[in-house]
């Protein structure tokens, strides 16, 4: 048995997961995990490509290095394996990453450039706004550049005319900011509809930040 049993199993969970809850159609999105071997090195563990998730075992989920390369597991690795290892050599505290295609949040990277900071558990737990990152082609290099950018210090991003990033300290952390974006997302298009979104006001922004940044900032 492999020694990263329990992370792939973590991986596949939320994977399937992802899928049930409706945040991707079909085999789309991918699910990641940071793994530190004894020696140091880093890998990911991470959902093969184009495999529908219903289907898949826990020896499915690739073990690979940060050069993208297979060090376990038979199958094509997630075309977007580079922008899951872009983000873990950005950002030393993520050590989970959920890629979706959801509704609500995908409609608005068609529409707008961010969802401002609106509610207070979106600055809490994700950060402030969600911006959208700049269009690329999936796979690309400029996919990844863009999504770190547009990421930044914050838990989520979406990607213009695709979908959304979500990341975490744990798997259960990534997915639960993967939730909560696509809650935020669909109270955006709601109040919007309503005709008026008003910010959070600004000094409760600021200490909400601030807490935010005590638990996820870098220099921690
Ligand atoms: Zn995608």
């Amino acid at each position: 048995m492999s020694m990263w049993n329990s992370e792939k199993k973590a991986v596949l969970e939320a994977a399937q997961q992802m899928a049930k809850k409706g945040l991707v159609v079909g085999t789309s999105g991918n699910v990641s995990m940071r793994l530190r071997e004894p020696s140091g090195r880093e890998l990911l563990a991470i959902t093969p490509n184009a495999r529908y998730y219903d289907t898949l075992d826990v020896d499915d989920i690739v073990v690979a290095d940060f050069e993208g390369e297979n060090v376990e597991g038979e199958l094509a690795i997630s075309i977007e394996k580079m922008l899951h290892i872009g983000i873990y050599k950005a950002r030393r505290k993520v050590n989970a990453i959920i890629h979706t295609h959801p509704v609500f949040g995908s409609a608005i990277s068609v529409a707008t450039r961010e969802i401002p900071a609106f509610l207070d558990d979106q600055v809490t737990y994700i950060g402030g706004e969600i911006k959208v990152a700049e269009y690329a082609l999936p796979g690309t290099k400029d996919l990844v550049d863009n999504v770190i950018s547009a990421l930044g210090p914050r838990n989520s991003v979406l990607l213009a005319n695709h979908g959304a990033v979500s990341v975490g300290r744990d798997m259960r952390e990534a997915f639960t900011i993967c939730e909560l974006a696509e809650k935020t997302a669909k109270i955006y298009v709601c109040a919007l509809s309503l005709g008026r979104v008003n910010p959070v006001p600004a000094q409760a922004a600021e200490v909400e930040k601030a807490f935010f940044n005590f638990i996820h900032g870098d220099s921690q």
